[in-house]
């Protein structure tokens, strides 16, 4: 089966919208765990989710272009709902038969999670459902400014209930997922030739502190393993994403690829306040000091934390 699967929003000016938690967040880390899952079952998946757009209109065309382009068998648009914070629970919206069979079913796994059912609906007035071939759902997951839903989601719960109602089975957890895609980090590191190539390790060392061996959802969602905050420099390279990390609310740096991450790094330290870095290139640590005493962590323990992670760093670059 080829699936489309459509992460609501997230294409400015189409954003989603914003509760206790952010519709934009949620919908790409379920639409992210529900594309792997549909991967590991052996389907193929189109990821409908454009990247830019001039409207919202725009937005929602690209979304049924990808989609009809690339012949899915099945759409599939995921959102989160919001309305007065005291309204909760889960719908999926269809409009043929086909479309209402499939939404009964991934309504019914949501609904087996503890949230409340409020029914198959009508999808005739759903741009995204009216403007794909295939059969199409669009799945409102919960509310995301209910406070009772908030506290029952979970993304990989949901993720999984959203592919045992379109294919009958559970996806593998994406853990093994993420872990493929650390070997890549490192696989893309080793084959990239830096100017510097004794800072690599260095450069790992971040990654393995900032993203927790590929475990951060700013990793596994938005390509970044450093952590890297959005400057307007970084243009070139990435894209912004708003994205709450353990220090808050931020702009951070989103890439294409991991490629992309791993040259934006030296982008990102080639920026002015880093000016003069080069002179401290022969030592990995030198160089980490240089860089926080320049703004590049408030954490004074972060050069120590990282220096101690620089032997692994080196093992997994030999
Ligand atoms: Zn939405």
């Amino acid at each position: 089966m080829k699936y489309g699967i459509d992460c609501g929003h997230n294409c400015p000016p189409d954003s989603g919208a914003v509760g206790i938690k952010r519709e934009d967040e949620l919908t790409l880390a379920v639409g992210y765990q529900v594309i792997t899952q549909l991967q590991n079952l052996g389907h193929q998946v189109i990821n409908c989710t454009p990247t830019s757009a001039k409207s919202v209109s725009d937005s929602l065309a690209k979304r049924c272009q990808k989609a009809n382009d690339s012949h899915v068998d099945v759409f599939v648009s995921i959102h989160f709902n919001a309305f007065n914070g005291k309204a909760y629970g889960s719908e999926v919206f269809a409009i043929s038969d086909k479309g209402k069979t499939l939404a009964k079913s991934v309504l019914n796994e949501i609904c087996s999670l503890g949230f409340f059912s409020r029914g198959v609906k009508d999808g005739s007035r759903l741009y995204v459902l009216c403007n794909t071939n295939a059969p199409a759902i669009l799945v409102e997951c919960c509310f995301v400014d209910s406070s009772k839903d908030m506290q029952l989601f979970d993304v990989g719960k949901m993720a999984s209930a959203i592919v045992k109602g379109l294919t009958g089975l559970t996806g593998v957890s994406p853990v093994q997922v993420s872990g493929d895609k650390w070997v890549e980090l490192i696989d893309v590191l080793k084959a990239t030739d830096i100017k510097y190539p004794q800072l690599k390790a260095a450069q790992l060392a971040q990654a393995i502190l900032e993203c927790g061996r590929g475990k951060s959802e700013l990793f596994l969602l938005h390509n970044n393993p450093y952590g890297l905050k959005w400057r307007k420099e970084m243009s070139a390279c990435a894209t912004s994403v708003r994205y709450t990390a353990h220090d808050g609310l931020d702009d951070y740096c989103k890439f294409e690829s991991l490629q992309d991450a791993v040259e934006g790094y030296w982008v990102f330290i080639g920026r002015s306040p880093y000016a003069g870095w080069e002179r401290y290139a022969n030592s990995p640590g030198d160089y980490l000091k240089f860089i926080v005493d320049a703004g590049y962590c408030p954490d004074k323990g972060y050069v120590d934390k990282v220096i101690k992670l620089l032997p692994e760093a080196i093992a997994l670059l030999a």
